[in-house]
């Protein structure tokens, strides 16, 4: 909705809010001074379009936003129908007495998935593993161009979250484990919102998105409790939302969960004093779907709730429905004084400024040149492209891959021929589903379209009938779609019984045999890898399976590397911690062609000097023992990912350490930190605790980088 014509020339008698000359602080400061109390509380409010009966309340309650949330559509779903939905709303939000543009949100998170047709790429987990923050970039700037299509201003992505627990049904949706990863890859802010706002046709403003700590919750739950020391919420989940901010970030998305104990939603530290305050973002804070009626722990709003969030400092509130209710309440804190007209105030100018910059004012209806673009030719060859880059090549035993074009192959598994499952969840509905949700290419097409003869290719989803005259078995295995508290697995991570079965049917016939896995993390393979000879993790890699195949017959080589720890059992979770085993490949694994399992060709740059300092401090302590936390400093100018601390024990014996991995010998007890948060930037700091049975002493820890 932001591109098209120049602005028309202002007539004389148009007000300064109105004219496009004027810096964008003084309309803002103009239009607040002519909006009413009610004016500017419906600026706070953000409603479910299938909830606003009649349309006409947008402009009767003076509604600032509306959104489409994960199961809303319009029929029939296609991009056409989109635009002329979001037209018909921003016709009747104009109509308002002062004209202000709604803006529209929609969670486009792996494309403009909501919509049929639209080109879906890589679910976040392989971009990260691309490693390419470039291609991210461009990725970003083709789901602008798709969303602003149908018209629609802002898209509810990227997700920063830090997933430290495979558990946690939104892993999908992080970039990797470390915060350098989602750092990088940032660059799908600018992707999305272009260099500077508004600036060039398809500018769509983008969401920071879980803020603070949703991917560090104890178990892996969704909308749980983190329960991490500050420091270590800073040194691990902060640094992401620190960069979206420097990319100027318009928008920041709370999160349901806490950090121990205390709701995101209700958390004016974290909300107005490090994010508006020290991190200096000076765009606005929306809350989650929902999320400020259940902060009491119960559905429905209370007043209470209202004036706790928006005094923490949420700008916007995702309603989604009961807005006559959400409205009356707000209404109401305000007159009392509960909620300081000058927090109202201090939201309404943050909402406008981005109306203002993302040209609303001047272009509020969909740019029509933009929506043949939705789903194109061009689109899905850049998906293409971050499919394949997001493969990774995990075991390549024999180089039985890549696969020769005119082998006769075997293909199985419920996820070879499916759309549905290759995309994931948040897929043309919320939780997304198996089958031809969207149009696209299936794996299976993408290898029948590779080979020289596709008569050669037999495909069988359980594996029936196959003999070992093939030359390879491809099973296609994994998850099938999930999104947010649904996808979390707080039992067995492995494959299910139809995968385990069609596996054993291709195992038993000695053909060599090649899974893909399509899914949203890693997953507990460890004691079926033996029987395989390669591995490649596909993640969920949305509507363009020939990407996936162009790996397989190496006209791409893998380069992908993993985003995720990738565990040995179900019970080393969170990543690296729990039972203590060797993790199944390490973070950052990744194989290539032509080596075997041997050397990457594309070796990380040289690593520039390292540094760090630790810090030693009893937390607790009793007869007979006490518990500490040691912070480790990386002091140098390069990110540490090989730091270890020793300390002197003293006498001392430590009888349990969390967020580490610890050996004891002579006296001496050192964590190494691949067995804590990855890579700590140039800068930051992290910390771990343990129990000691002893005294402490004052052990001097020694830190080491490399
Ligand atoms: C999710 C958000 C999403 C919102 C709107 C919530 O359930 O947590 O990520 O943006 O719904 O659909």
């Amino acid at each position: 909705a932001t591109a098209g014509p120049p602005p028309q020339p202002v007539s004389a008698t148009a007000l300064p809010y109105q004219d496009p000359s004027l810096p964008v602080a003084d309309r803002v400061a103009d239009l607040l001074s002519r909006m009413t109390v009610d004016d500017k509380i419906g600026q706070m409010a953000q409603i479910e379009k299938d909830a606003l009966v009649p349309q006409s309340d947008l402009a009767t309650y003076r509604i600032g936003s509306v959104l489409s949330g994960g199961d809303s559509t319009v029929s029939p779903n296609n991009a056409q129908t989109w635009a002329d939905t979001y037209d018909s709303l921003q016709r009747t939000a104009l109509g308002s007495p002062l004209g202000i543009p709604v803006i529209y949100g929609i969670d486009a998170v792996h494309g403009h998935n909501a919509v049929r047709g639209a080109t879906l790429f890589p679910h976040n987990i392989g971009l990260g593993a691309t490693r390419d923050p470039a291609l991210v970039q461009r990725v970003g700037r083709a789901v602008a161009r798709e969303v602003a299509g149908t018209g629609i201003d802002w898209s509810f992505a990227p997700c920063l979250c830090v997933a430290r627990n495979d558990r946690w049904g939104r892993t999908y949706e992080s970039f990797g484990e470390t915060p350098e990863v989602p750092g990088a890859m940032t660059t799908f802010v600018t992707g999305l919102q272009g260099e500077t706002l508004g600036s060039g046709p398809a500018s769509v403003l983008a969401t920071a998105k879980h803020y603070l700590g949703d991917g560090g919750t104890t178990g892996g739950v969704d909308q749980g409790d983190t329960q991490v020391s500050e420091a270590e919420l800073r040194a691990v989940h902060l640094p992401p939302f620190k960069e979206a901010v420097r990319r100027g970030v318009g928008s920041v998305m709370l999160s349901y969960s806490s950090w121990n104990g205390v709701k995101s939603h209700a958390h004016k530290y974290l909300v107005t004093d490090v994010l508006k305050g020290e991190l200096g973002f000076t765009g606005f804070v929306v809350s989650d779907w929902a999320a400020v009626d259940q902060l009491d722990g119960q559905s429905g709003f209370t007043a209470a709730e209202i004036t706790t969030a928006v005094n923490a400092g949420v700008d916007m509130v995702m309603v989604p429905h009961d807005y006559k209710k959400f409205l009356g309440l707000l209404r109401g804190e305000v007159s009392a004084g509960r909620i300081p007209m000058a927090r109202v105030d201090d939201a309404n100018r943050r909402i406008l400024t981005k109306k203002f910059q993302l040209g609303l004012f001047e272009r509020p209806y969909t740019d029509r040149s933009l929506t043949p673009g939705v789903g194109s030719a061009e689109h899905r060859a850049l998906a293409r492209e971050a499919v394949r880059a997001s493969q990774v090549l995990l075991k390549n035993d024999g180089g039985v891959l890549p696969l020769a074009k005119n082998a006769r192959l075997f293909v199985a598994g419920k996820s070879a021929d499916d759309i549905g499952n290759q995309s994931g969840g948040w897929t043309v509905g919320w939780q997304g589903r198996s089958g031809p949700v969207t149009e696209g290419t299936t794996i299976l097409q993408g290898i029948r379209a590779a080979v020289t003869d596709p008569s050669r290719v037999t495909y069988d989803r359980y594996g029936n009938g196959i003999d070992g005259g093939y030359t390879a078995a491809v099973a296609v295995v994994g998850e099938t779609p999930y999104a947010e508290m649904r996808g979390d697995r707080p039992g067995g991570m492995g494959l299910d019984q139809e995968d385990l079965q069609t596996l054993a049917r291709l195992e038993a016939s000695g053909v060599p045999v090649v899974v893909v896995l399509v899914s949203g993390r890693p997953l507990d393979i460890a004691g079926r890898l033996p029987a395989w000879k390669a591995l490649l993790a596909a993640w969920l890699p949305g509507t363009e399976g020939d990407g996936v195949s162009d790996v397989l017959f190496g006209d791409h080589a893998p380069t992908g590397k993993l985003p995720m720890t990738w565990m040995s059992s179900a019970s080393q979770q969170p990543i690296n911690q729990g039972d203590g085993k060797t993790p199944l490949f390490p973070y950052g694994h990744g194989l290539t062609y032509g080596t075997g399992t041997g050397p990457d060709p594309d070796p990380e740059p040289t690593p520039a000097p390292k540094a760090c300092t630790a810090q030693f401090r009893v937390t607790s302590a009793w007869s007979g023992g006490y518990q500490a936390e040691v912070s480790v400093k990386n002091t140098g100018t390069a990110p540490l990912t090989g730091w270890s601390v020793a300390w002197d024990l003293g006498g001392a014996t430590v009888s349990s350490l969390w967020n580490g991995s610890l050996t004891v010998s002579q006296g001496r007890a050192t964590v190494r930190n691949t067995a804590h948060n990855g890579a700590l930037s140039p800068g930051a700091t992290t910390s771990f605790g343990f129990t000691a049975n002893g005294t402490a002493g004052t052990p001097a820890p020694q830190c080491a980088g490399s």
